[in-house]
């Protein structure tokens, strides 16, 4: 039998509705293989949801028998925006959207709570950061990727040296927000895509369920008259049911597919033109499909991507695994290195 480290970190990945809880010990391995979810309850406030995130922890420690005096840390993602270390925005969330949450420190709080230390990421970085170490293994350090993660939004995650890029701010990785051309991408009379950030013609303007929602089925609708989407109640709920329909190879859904894969495509030509790195990951809602139609997509991302013949010879594009789990066990990764090796320089005069 393998020796177990006799260490362990909790990961919690915090969503709208449920919280997903695993358990990574201090040799790099993870004890639980599936999803472990209880409910987040995070519109019921910032109390409940810290008290909820305490019983998330507890779930996952029973469930494996890991002694809770193991426990030396504690990673944690939820949605943002959110500051580097945790804040939650103080113009609120999405999924945070009780008053109380606004400027609210989930990171302090749950350290608070669990009298152990806690380290902040945001989802998309916390399951870039997972994408990263599977695809690299012990050679993670070595390599840089970018994760591009179409949901809802259009989340992101800039991985160099193996290490999350945060920025100075916390709001490095904000891939949606980058602005690409919109020439060439959009169809004749085609409006020009606004984003929710206030951006004209950015990546998530395109690339998400909002940017299909607010921009490319009304516009689609037009150009495919009568189509069954046009009959949805709204388009609210039609925006949800394009990706099923894609998969069915319906001419509607395909043109907004291939304006989503062109304005990904886009965005990984800044990024390999800005910082080149060795693998570009695509996740999200898109990719959780068919693997037909996953494979499509990806190759439809990649087509567009300009990569110098140097790049191109180098650089893969590839799904984010398991991606209802990676938000957790990106999370425990960044805790285990965190906490694994504080490297304190001190300089004294
Ligand atoms: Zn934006």
């Amino acid at each position: 039998m393998e020796t177990t480290s006799p260490w362990v970190i909790v990961g919690v990945d915090n969503g709208g509705t449920s919280n997903n809880a695993t358990i990574l010990d201090g040799s790099g391995r993870f004890l639980v293989d599936r999803l472990v979810e209880t409910p987040s309850r995070v519109q019921e406030g910032p109390e409940v949801a810290i008290d909820a995130m305490a019983q998330a922890l507890d779930n996952v420690l029973e469930l494996t028998a890991t002694p809770p005096k193991a426990v030396r840390g504690v990673g944690l993602d939820t949605p943002g925006p959110a500051s580097a270390d945790g804040v939650i925005s103080s113009k609120g969330a999405t999924n945070f959207a009780q008053p109380a949450w606004r400027g609210f420190d989930v990171r302090g709080a749950l350290e608070a709570r669990l009298g152990l230390p806690v380290v902040y990421n945001n989802d998309a970085n916390a399951a870039a950061l997972y994408a990263h170490h599977v695809r690299f293994g012990p050679k993670a350090a070595g390599h840089s990727s970018i994760s591009a993660i179409v949901g809802t939004g259009l989340g992101g995650g800039v991985i160099e040296g193996g290490r999350i890029v945060r920025g100075a701010a916390g709001m490095a990785g904000e891939l949606g927000h980058v602005q690409i051309p919109m020439h060439g991408l959009l169809a004749e009379g085609q409006p020009l895509p606004v984003c929710n950030c206030g951006f004209v013609g950015d990546a998530e303007s395109v690339a998400s369920l909002t940017g299909i929602e607010k921009n490319l089925l009304p516009y689609w609708l037009t150009r495919f008259e009568n189509h069954e989407l046009g009959r949805v109640g709204s388009l609210k709920q039609a925006a949800k049911l394009v990706r099923a329909y894609g998969e069915q190879d319906d001419p509607l859904a395909l043109r907004i597919f291939e304006q989503q894969a062109m304005a990904i495509g886009r965005l990984f030509t800044i990024a390999a033109n800005y910082s080149d790195p060795d693998t570009y990951f695509l996740g999200g809602g898109v990719v959780e499909t068919t693997p037909k139609f996953r494979q499509w997509f990806l190759a439809t991302v990649r087509e567009p991507t300009a990569l110098r013949e140097e790049q191109a010879r180098v650089a893969t594009f590839a799904l984010v695994p398991d991606l209802d789990m990676a938000g957790a066990r990106g999370a425990a990764i960044a805790a285990l290195e965190a906490l694994q090796a504080p490297v304190r320089v001190r300089t004294s005069l």
